[in-house]
């Protein structure tokens, strides 16, 4: 079972489902060529794909361009379903940082074919995680610098300001879809830099108030 850390929380949560949303900066949508899209691009990563903070990626070998994308997460703490966005935040019990790492070939591959994306997402390692601050330790989750290094070279630097979708509108548009229990998280989109990394490289993802990561390509 894969479980993360919740500070001040003294056990373990096992996690659930990991629901992610794509495109939700447009900086990123433009450097990708992608069209800026009306419904939320949905999809989800297994709860296997996770590794802690100072653990090690591994690229699979159906893919020669692995990405990362910093991104901000959400840990659901009360179930629900079809949430409104007034009550979305009373469902978050903490923050988080992510990488939500993408085989970017495969992934292309997939769009051309329109066929899914969990092989390009999914796989084992591909959702390094922080452990989570409580909800309340977290000022504003709109006003938040994302920052992602490779090997201490500042690569991505946005701001959970420019999230097109903002957090209550992706818990109610999820939650229309999806039961939200309590351990599943839920990833917000990356800001604008997304590239590569290879074997050898040292990922560093932080997020101000909220955490950081460090994670290396085997
Ligand atoms: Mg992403």
């Amino acid at each position: 079972m894969y479980t993360i850390k919740l500070r001040d929380t003294l056990e373990p949560i096992p996690v659930g489902k990991i629901v992610c949303l794509g495109r939700n900066y447009s900086e990123h949508i433009k450097e990708l060529g992608n069209e800026i899209p009306d419904k939320p691009v949905i999809f989800i990563k297994p709860s296997t794909s996770i590794i802690p903070d100072a653990s090690t990626v591994i690229i699979p070998d159906y893919s020669d361009d692995c990405h990362y994308e910093v991104e901000l997460a959400l840990l659901i703490g009360q179930t629900g379903k079809n949430i409104s966005r007034d009550n979305a935040m009373q469902h978050i019990a903490g923050y988080g940082v992510a990488i939500d790492l993408t085989l970017r070939d495969v992934q292309t591959r997939q769009k051309e074919k329109g066929l899914p994306w969990e092989i390009a997402k999914g796989f084992d390692t591909s959702c390094p995680l922080s452990d989570f601050v409580p909800a309340a330790d977290v000022t504003d989750p709109h006003q938040l610098q994302l920052t992602l290094k490779v090997n201490g070279e500042l690569r991505q630097d946005g701001n959970t300001a420019l999230m097109m979708r903002q957090i209550p509108q992706i818990i109610e548009e999820f939650s229309a879809i999806f039961t939200l229990e309590a351990g599943d998280i839920i990833l917000t989109g990356t800001p604008s830099g997304v590239g590569r990394v290879q074997s050898g490289d040292i990922m560093t993802a932080e997020i101000k108030q909220v955490g950081h990561l460090a994670v290396s390509v085997a």
